[in-house]
């Protein structure tokens, strides 16, 4: 007899409904799929019994409609899990999480798995993943806080004219990220690329020395784009006293036909994007430290040009599509 094991607390697609309840349908629904059906191969209704027997209305599920179920959670426990990686506090939380989707997996596998237990291993897997959110979001939180500490300037001797208010201060600026997309990251030189937008290989670019991304990709730009932005990178270092901060720099093809589906026309159309010449770097879309009107994007601004970094019109505050992080290498 297949033990039922209900998961707590998870905020998944059960948490309105009893546990007691639901225990008690789910070891009858064991019954009857072991005893009666014991096979994928059918629409049964498996509730009907149990149902009536308390009181409610009857509920018909599926073998197929629960597998359906199992595997939508399963791919958004894939995504979730690719989108934090290197993004909670302690990995544990995805490691658990890695762990209910092998087992959802392997549930999905089997002939003769029953559907509470593809039930089951679906609310388990529910669970996982909101844990895993929700130490996303803690660790988003205090990346976004230790960003703006960081980007706060020293406390100015004397009194400048920047506006202190009956409060003490001007509050800082905002440091929430303006981006509400799903991840993009930078990508890696395209192996045997063609050297067309996109699709250029390892020969015509140069890693950037400072940083890499969150997944330990390199920040990729053409050789040329690099070796200036080297140079940049030295005198903005001197005047902030640390290395520029960067977002992303070389998109390949597939990760901009991925973005254009995901974002829309703010994504250009794959085969134009400057990323994709290893001409183009985006610094983090975060307005305290990099937004308009900022110490670090103003002397970008001002500065860049001697290294052969610009801003592109349509990139500007009054442009067609205002990007305050984007910056291009013109040589
Ligand atoms: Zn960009």
């Amino acid at each position: 007899m297949a033990a039922v094991v209900l998961v707590g607390g998870g905020a998944g697609a059960w948490a309105h409904v009893d546990r007691r309840e639901r225990e008690r349908d789910e070891q009858a629904a064991v019954v009857r799929v072991d005893d009666a059906v014991g096979s994928w191969d059918g629409d049964v209704s498996l509730w009907g019994a149990s149902d009536a027997a308390v009181g409610r209305a009857v509920t018909v599920t599926t073998r197929d409609a629960a597998g359906a179920a199992l595997a939508a959670v399963a791919e958004q426990a894939r995504s979730t899990l690719a989108a934090t990686e290197g993004k909670v506090e302690d990995d544990a939380v995805r490691q658990a999480l890695a762990a209910v989707l092998a087992e959802a997996d392997a549930a999905s596998a089997a002939p003769g798995a029953s559907v509470a237990t593809a039930r089951r291993v679906a609310a388990s897997l529910a669970a996982a993943d909101a844990t895993v959110a929700q130490a996303h979001t803690q660790w988003q939180q205090a990346q976004d806080a230790a960003a703006a500490r960081a980007a706060r300037p020293a406390a100015p001797s004397g009194g400048s004219a920047s506006g202190s208010g009956p409060g003490g201060g001007k509050a800082p600026p905002s440091c929430e990220t303006t981006y509400n997309g799903p991840p993009f990251y930078t990508s890696p030189a395209t192996d045997g690329g063609d050297g067309s937008n996109g699709k250029l290989p390892p020969s015509a670019l140069t890693a950037v020395s400072w940083d890499v991304d969150p997944r330990g990709t390199p920040y990729y730009l053409r050789n040329d784009a690099t070796a200036a932005l080297e140079r940049l990178n030295v005198a903005f270092r001197a005047r902030f006293g640390h290395d520029l901060d960067l977002d992303l720099t070389y998109r390949d093809y597939a990760t901009q036909v991925a973005m254009r589906e995901a974002l829309g026309t703010v994504a250009a159309v794959p085969g134009t994007s400057s990323h994709g010449t290893g001409l183009a770097m985006d610094v983090p879309e975060l307005p305290c430290e990099y937004g308009w009107g900022t110490p670090q994007r103003d002397w970008l601004v001002a500065n860049g040009p001697s290294y052969g970094w610009v801003v592109p019109s349509w990139a500007r505050q009054n442009g067609s599509n205002p990007e305050y992080w984007h910056f291009e290498y013109r040589g």
